[in-house]
């Protein structure tokens, strides 16, 4: 199919930068864990013994390294959370875990941004969380690393600042769910694909963001983000 099959002009392809590399990777669909970090679901007030679950956001709403970010619509409670992604080159589903790996491209750093106050009225309704979790410009991310430089990191330093103090921290050895059960249980609901980007869910520590905070986050072994929140769109 080419530009002429469209009835509008085609659109852009998301992509999100690999560091090194003058290509980028194009995105499919981006997943997101939900509590996949004890001390986060604690301060939550979540069931630590509930497993983790998916949803998703779509890949426009990438922003990449040095973005600022409009301040988003209709809440008043922006939040950070900091979250290695996992980019995938392949899929399909039911993998099993211990092939798992297989299928990954590479990893970066991402921030799930959420407008809490509405993830919580939503749930309260027992409605979707897409007011919440699923906006333009919600999910920011850097440039990736290939697992064939990197390898597949499964220990290392999370880490978020705002405005040069530390708000969040974790390891990536507290996970609940490792990245090949994470990938094992979500290609069981959905066929995973090339260009699929998963975020792993984020460590205790998330908190507000207002217009003109300064946001640096990162894995030790994978790489840093840095964006902005900027005033209202
Ligand atoms: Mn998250």
């Amino acid at each position: 199919m080419n530009a002429t099959s469209f009835v509008i002009p085609a659109l852009p392809q998301p992509s999100i930068a690999v560091a090194g590399e003058t290509k980028s990777f194009p995105v499919r669909r981006i997943w997101c864990v939900g509590r996949n970090y004890i001390e986060h679901i604690r301060e939550m007030g979540n069931d630590e013994r509930a497993l983790p679950f998916f949803f998703a956001k779509h890949a426009d709403m990438l922003e990449p390294d040095g973005a600022t970010i409009p301040y988003p619509p209709l809440t008043k409670d922006l939040h950070h959370e900091v979250e290695l992604v996992v980019a995938m080159k392949s899929g399909g589903l039911n993998i099993p875990a211990d092939k798992a790996l297989g299928h990954v491209y590479g990893y970066g750093v991402g921030i799930d941004l959420t407008r809490r106050d509405l993830q919580q009225a939503s749930r309260k309704k027992e409605r979707p969380w897409e007011i919440g979790k699923s906006f333009d410009h919600s999910a920011p991310c850097g440039a990736l690393q290939p697992a064939s430089k990197i390898g597949h990191p499964a220990k290392g330093r999370i880490w978020l600042s705002v405005n040069g103090t530390e708000r969040q921290k974790g390891d990536l050895t507290e996970l609940i769910w490792s990245v090949p059960e994470i990938i094992e249980k979500l290609s069981e609901q959905v066929a995973l694909g090339a260009g699929d980007i998963i975020m792993t869910g984020t460590p205790a520590g998330v908190a507000a963001l207002s217009p003109g905070d300064k946001i640096e986050c990162g894995v030790d072994g994978v790489g840093t983000l840095k964006v902005a929140i900027g005033k209202p769109a």
